[in-house]
């Protein structure tokens, strides 16, 4: 059986955890927590980078970060994992969501204008497959209406817009290291500030709404309750594992975009006879091999070809159950029909695709994808 994913250990994991084990000090907000957050901090010009216990906690800062009130408005796409929408409807916001692109699951920049009410307060951007999102139209729209952007930068790690790495330019970005994702700890996140004037009350609501971390750097001589917040860090162990794998993420990137390249020059030819599509990625976008899709003619083709994969061993999925459409937010959702996002809920594939994955495995499952097509 060819898994769909299988989380990718660099071998230098153990080392790290051992040091974090014997510094004796395993609570969040140390060593390696640093080491992982200036990591990010240089890397990609965040502002500031606190690590976090997943993309979901990230996104939950965010919108504490954004201050809402009942009923504001959150601009969200519809073809997204949960936790986009979740961590605003807890501060009880109202979502509004979001078509995707005819051609590509990211939201349609070009319609988000005609979302805005004078209740808009945040657009949640996803950089679907790690391919960014049109940042400009975004940034232009959140500086005319005074909005906060939020990237939801979960699978785009290493990955940028006009050369700007994704995450680094909305007010907030999220990431996740879920054991899915490119870089992953199993379970664990970070929010990236690209707006300053947020540093201070974020690592308050990330310490349970105390200034522990001022008192820690020596800045106040006591700490105490200050603000709102929550258990945000995660612990030193789970940061050691982190800085492990970030510390291997050049090679670890380019055997994902070896493999990506292996199915796009081989599935290529079926993209040309018309029978199936296969991701663009626009000029302003790079891609970080987070994901390999494809796009089916509908439902009950995808239904026919994931059979078929399975009895050749392969295990492919699909996802995202479009949002406005969930059982949660049906009642709630205002009625616009949003069809591009029910064409990928309906059509879109993913493969295999993850690090000690060989080519010659590429290789077969798209000779049993040529199978199912051609016969
Ligand atoms: C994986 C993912 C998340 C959630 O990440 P967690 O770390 O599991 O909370 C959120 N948004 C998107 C787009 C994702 O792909």
């Amino acid at each position: 059986m060819i898994d769909f994913n299988l989380p990718y250990l660099t071998g230098d994991e153990e080392k790290h955890i051992f040091e974090a084990v014997r510094n004796g000090k395993i609570s969040g907000n140390g060593k390696h927590t640093n080491l992982c957050q200036e990591f990010f901090e240089n890397r990609y010009g965040f502002k500031k980078a606190l690590l976090t216990t997943s993309c979901t906690d990230a996104l939950e800062m965010s919108a504490l970060l954004s201050n809402l009130k009942v009923d504001d408005e959150v601009i969200v796409p519809s073809y997204t994992f949960v936790s986009s929408a979740l961590a605003f409807v807890r501060e009880r916001a109202k979502i509004v969501f979001a078509d995707s692109l005819p051609d590509h699951p990211n939201v349609d920049t070009s319609r988000l204008e005609a979302l805005i009410t004078s209740r808009t307060k945040v657009i949640v951007v996803v950089h679907y497959a790690g391919v960014a999102c049109d940042m400009d139209v975004v940034m232009d729209l959140a500086k005319r209406y005074n909005l906060i952007v939020v990237e939801d930068a979960a699978q785009a790690i290493d990955s940028t817009y006009k050369g700007k790495p994704l995450g680094s330019i909305g007010h907030f970005g999220t990431f996740s290291f879920h054991e899915t994702k490119n870089i992953q700890c199993g379970e664990g996140g970070l929010l990236a500030i690209n707006d300053e004037k947020y540093s201070h009350r974020a690592e308050i609501i990330w310490e349970k709404g105390t200034n522990r971390a001022e008192f820690f750097r020596g800045e106040v001589n006591k700490y105490g309750w200050v603000d709102i917040g929550s258990s945000f860090l995660p612990s030193e162990i789970t940061s050691a594992y982190l800085y492990a794998q970030l510390l291997h993420i050049n090679e670890i990137q380019s055997k994902r975009k070896e493999l990506w390249k292996r199915y796009f020059d081989l599935l290529k030819v079926l993209d040309e006879e018309g029978v199936l599509t296969l991701p663009e990625v626009p000029s302003y976008a790079t891609n970080n091999a987070h994901m390999f899709f494809i796009i089916t003619k509908g439902i009950e083709e995808r239904s026919r070809l994931i059979s078929h994969l399975r009895k050749n061993g392969i295990h492919a999925v699909f996802h995202y159950l479009a949002l406005h459409n969930s059982e949660y937010y049906l009642e709630k959702h205002d009625d616009r029909e949003l069809p591009n996002s029910l064409i990928f809920e309906n059509s879109l594939l993913r493969l295999p695709l993850f690090n000690d994955l060989k080519l010659d495995q590429v290789d077969f499952i798209c000779e049993s994808i040529k199978e199912f097509y051609r016969g």
